[in-house]
């Protein structure tokens, strides 16, 4: 039987008093108050859980936390590197974002705080902190944002970030419930970082961001599952960087990596949202088009080539130029077979465009290849 039913039953209510006095009905209050938060700490981490970036995290966090209480300020201080330290650091006054201030800039490692939260592994004072470490100095680019509470994200690989929280915006202290509150989320929280961090690194390419290999070859197949169910094309473009060789030559490895960067951040801001971009191998690019048959996908291919052929990549004071040569490949659901050789079929006409002069796009169809001249010719009409 519910509480609330219970309560109306006869025996309680003739002792009523009698468990008021004892402190009883005060006791179970307070069991279901706790209940109610431990209920909806669940419905969070269930939340927190099923974020795919880091970026929508945080964000899920702040919109849990300003449910609570708001902090004046807070600072996430997470280190996405693996192997190497790549530090991101976020930073909020109000609940709203703002700049990083030179002085957090310059921070590249979390190593001056892995001693510290070792031993202190929860929610823990900054005064704490600051009689630990003040005298060091790795302190002193945090106090701007005045913290009071230091929570660490801790994991497998030992110190993953940790999080900065301001005092609370109308001035009275934290309470030890929000404390608590803050440390179950931020464990939570850990664990989610983690995960996205490793699975971030499992499915990205390093030097570029953009998926690797296996993530795309991953997305083809199920978008030809998709694609045969719901009976609708999609295509992949196959693009490759023309003459590179003769450009490495001409300006160094270096420039060359400046240049692939570059291009994957245009590639990046070409396509469409729901289009997965990936680097293939060194300087072979592929997108997949989830939705697109082959005009879209020629038109999206166009305007790639255009898009690389006004990049400039500025190196050693230099402005680099590259162009790129594209091969597109759709996938057609009542065809029989080869749909597996979509790649195949792409670089097929990616090898055509080499062949044609290099710059341009070029269209598998069965049977024969087309340049596209007469596509592009309609395009434009
Ligand atoms: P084509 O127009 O026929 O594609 O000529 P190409 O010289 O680009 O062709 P090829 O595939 O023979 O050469 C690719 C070159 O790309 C060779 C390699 O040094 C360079 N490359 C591959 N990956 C990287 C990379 O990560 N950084 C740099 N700087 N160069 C790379
Ligand atoms: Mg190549
Ligand atoms: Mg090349």
């Amino acid at each position: 039987m519910k509480w609330d039913e219970l309560a109306q039953t006869p025996n309680v209510v003739q002792n009523y008093e009698m468990l008021r006095t004892s402190g009883i009905l005060d006791a179970i209050e307070e069991y279901r108050s706790v209940n109610a938060s431990l209920e909806s700490l669940l419905q969070e981490a269930y939340e927190i859980f099923r974020q795919e970036s880091v970026d929508k995290l945080i964000d899920l966090i702040i919109r849990y936390l300003s449910e609570k209480f708001i902090p004046s300020s807070m600072l996430f201080v997470l280190n996405e590197g693996i192997m190497i330290n790549r530090i991101k650091i976020l930073a909020y006054r109000n609940m709203k974002g703002v700049e990083l201030p030179e002085e957090l800039n310059r921070i590249d490692t979390l190593e001056p705080f892995e001693h510290f939260f070792r031993t202190y592994t929860g929610s823990t004072s900054f005064l704490i902190m600051e009689e630990e470490l003040g005298a060091t100095g790795c302190l002193d680019p945090f106090r701007n944002f005045r913290p009071e509470i230091a929570v660490p994200v801790l994991g497998i690989s030992g110190l993953y970030g940790m999080i900065l929280f301001g005092p609370k915006i109308l001035g009275e202290e934290y309470n030890t419930r929000e404390i608590a509150y803050i440390d179950r989320l931020i464990r939570f929280t850990s664990i989610a970082i983690q995960n996205t961090i490793h699975y971030e690194h499992s499915v990205k390419d390093s030097k570029t961001g953009l998926y690797n290999h296996n993530f795309f070859s991953n997305r083809i197949s199920e978008q030809t599952a998709r694609s045969r169910r719901s009976q609708t094309p999609f295509s992949v473009i196959v693009l490759d960087i023309d003459r590179f060789k003769k450009f490495n030559d001409s300006y160094g490895h270096l420039a060359g990596d400046e240049v692939i960067i570059n291009l994957a951040s245009t590639l990046k801001k070409t396509v469409r949202e729901g289009d997965i971009v990936s680097r293939f191998g060194g300087e072979e690019f592929t997108v997949l088009l989830p939705a697109a048959g082959s005009s879209e996908a020629y038109m999206a291919s166009e305007r790639i080539r255009e898009a690389v052929q006004m990049m400039e990549t500025r190196y050693q004071g230099n402005l680099l130029k590259v162009t790129v040569s594209l091969g597109i490949a759709t996938f057609n659901p009542y065809e029989k077979s080869g749909d597996l050789n979509l790649l195949k079929r792409a670089d097929k006409a990616l090898y055509q465009s080499k062949k044609n002069g290099r710059n341009r796009s070029t269209l598998f169809r069965s049977g024969l290849l087309h340049k596209a001249g007469g596509l592009e010719r309609k395009a434009r009409n």
